[in-house]
């Protein structure tokens, strides 16, 4: 919005704007110390499968714990991490970390799952992805259907046919992936069919009123079927009460996601959430 205004154009120059640069200047600094300093931690929120109740995955969410700034919200820094450039270092520690991370639960003996990492637009184009993705799980040891791989619907859809050719090479190697936030972005239904995705993420937004209000009540059961035909699963992200997810258990989707199963946890706690859990 900024950039669209003209150079000699002081209206819209507020206060609030200083204010808004000035800390996307020190977050952009800050992010710099990051990871030397060991300031990122994973956290990890249960996916259940609705059939029967079990944890079938965990998304694995990023959390940064800056010594004075406190704890920095992820949708805040990830789109500055995009623009600074640094986000493909973060997001290749996520994925070590997660990838990790699961090979030692599994090889613990809990129960086996998929681990789901979100991937930045900006990750997806690289043209190292396909290697550096094949590493990470060689140097683990984690055979490549344990991985899911989280792209926005507004990612996938900024330039489809890339992302076919993406997606297409991802498969070849047994990785999965899923398109997240959907029903935000503008997806065509030509591509979308073209798409080598396991899972449709149905946006937590229309999950939300899902009890009272007919229009997302209707958006989430089309999403539903849609991916159905298209041979895709759902999951519903933000499920946070009993009637949310009797609604999608009695429409046909297939897990959920959301605080009425639990908030995203770190790691020893999560770990203990499977063990307690019905299995
Ligand atoms: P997302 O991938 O759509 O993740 C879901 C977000 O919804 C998470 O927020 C999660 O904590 C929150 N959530 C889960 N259940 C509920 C619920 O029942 N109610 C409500 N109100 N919220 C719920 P979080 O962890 O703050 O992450 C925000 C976004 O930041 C993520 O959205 C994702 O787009 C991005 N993000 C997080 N970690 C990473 C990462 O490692 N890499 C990249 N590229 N992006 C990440
Ligand atoms: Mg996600
Ligand atoms: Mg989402
Ligand atoms: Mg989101």
């Amino acid at each position: 919005r900024v950039k669209q205004a003209s150079r000699n154009d002081f209206r819209f120059f507020t206060q609030e704007m200083q204010t808004h640069s000035a800390r996307t200047l020190q977050l952009v600094n800050a992010l710099r110390h990051a990871l030397p300093r060991h300031e990122f931690e994973l956290h990890f929120q249960p996916q259940v499968a609705l059939q029967d109740g079990h944890i079938v995955g965990a998304e694995a969410l990023l959390r940064w714990r800056h010594p004075e700034l406190g704890m920095i919200s992820p949708a805040e820094f990830i789109p500055i991490a995009e623009d600074s450039g640094q986000i493909l270092a973060i997001g290749e520690w996520v994925l070590r970390t997660a990838v990790r991370q699961l090979k030692q639960w599994l090889d613990a003996g809990l129960r086996p799952m998929v681990i789901a990492v979100n991937l930045s637009a900006v990750q997806f184009r690289h043209p190292n992805l396909m290697a550096l993705v094949t590493r990470i799980l060689d140097e683990a040891a984690l055979p490549p259907e344990f991985l899911e791989l989280e792209l926005t619907e507004a990612a996938a859809m900024d330039d489809p046919p890339a992302a076919i050719a993406i997606m297409n090479k991802l498969d070849e190697h047994g990785i999965r992936m899923s398109i997240d936030d959907f029903g935000t972005g503008y997806s065509s239904l030509s591509y979308l069919k073209k798409f080598k995705v396991n899972k449709l993420k149905i946006d937590q937004s229309f999950v939300r009123d899902i009890s009272d209000d007919p229009d997302d009540k209707a958006i989430v059961t089309a999403i539903i079927n849609l991916a159905s035909s298209l041979g895709m699963h759902t999951i519903a992200e933000g499920v946070e009460t009993a009637s949310q997810l009797a609604f999608l258990r009695l429409q046909g989707c297939d897990e959920v996601q959301g605080y009425y199963v639990s908030k995203p946890l770190p790691k020893d706690q999560f770990e203990a959430f499977v063990r307690n859990s019905i299995s």
